[in-house]
């Protein structure tokens, strides 16, 4: 029997490489899939609606909400960030394992609603890195960064209530940890109940 596929929730301050590190984990275990969001802010450079994003308006994304369409969704920086329901049930029912990209407070409402999602955070090796990689993407506006950073902090703060902290210092390394701690995650006993009666049942019947 399959087992069903895992939900990984994935935060931690904007800058520090959650999408390289994702990219990166996937690439290590095809059996990851990504869940693209719906965000009402605008496209940066070389960003593709479909792959990074769905990048839609305020009235669709509010018509989302009261279609009761999202499983979480949040305010971040002036914008709205949410994750449909549909995106990420078509992944698990394929029995195949779900990341999801969000901050903390839709990470909050995930493990309301799913207690069984794995949840990992992502810490910067440093707070002056943070800010050097926001830098470096130049894609905010001086006010933006400053916002990010103050934004960084709570965020942080928040990180001890995951099950699992992760430093990005080195991008190969960090989603290698990340795997492994996947990999783990799918042993765990509440996850190995199915197999667990299997091999109960399958007793029953060779000892008839
Ligand atoms: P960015 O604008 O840098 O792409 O994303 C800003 C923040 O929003 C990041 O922390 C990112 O993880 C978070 N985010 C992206 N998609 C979602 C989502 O669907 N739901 C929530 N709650 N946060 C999201």
């Amino acid at each position: 029997m399959r087992n069903k596929g895992l939900l990984i929730v994935l935060s931690g301050p904007s800058g520090v490489g959650k999408d390289t590190v994702i990219e990166q984990v996937i690439k290590n275990d095809s059996s990851i899939k990504r869940s693209i969001s719906a965000t009402t802010r605008p496209a940066r450079p070389g960003e593709l609606n479909g792959r990074d994003y769905l990048f839609i308006s305020e009235d669709e994304f509010c018509k989302n909400i009261t279609e009761d369409r999202l499983l979480e969704y949040t305010k971040y920086c002036e914008n709205y960030y949410g994750t449909l329901k549909k995106s990420v049930e078509e992944i698990l029912a394929d029995g195949q394992n779900v990341i999801l990209k969000i901050e903390v407070d839709g990470a909050r409402q995930i493990k309301e609603k799913c207690p069984d999602s794995l949840r990992i955070f992502i810490l910067p090796p440093t707070m002056q890195e943070l800010k050097n990689r926001l830098l470096n993407r130049g894609s905010e506006p001086y006010k933006n960064l400053e916002i990010r950073l103050k934004r960084a902090i709570e965020e942080i703060k928040f990180s001890l209530q995951y099950d699992y902290i992760v430093v990005n210092d080195n991008v190969d390394e960090c989603a290698a940890v990340i795997n492994s701690i996947v990999n783990a995650e799918k042993f765990k006993p509440f996850r190995m109940k199915n197999i667990v009666n299997e091999v109960l049942n399958d007793e029953k019947n060779t000892y008839r």
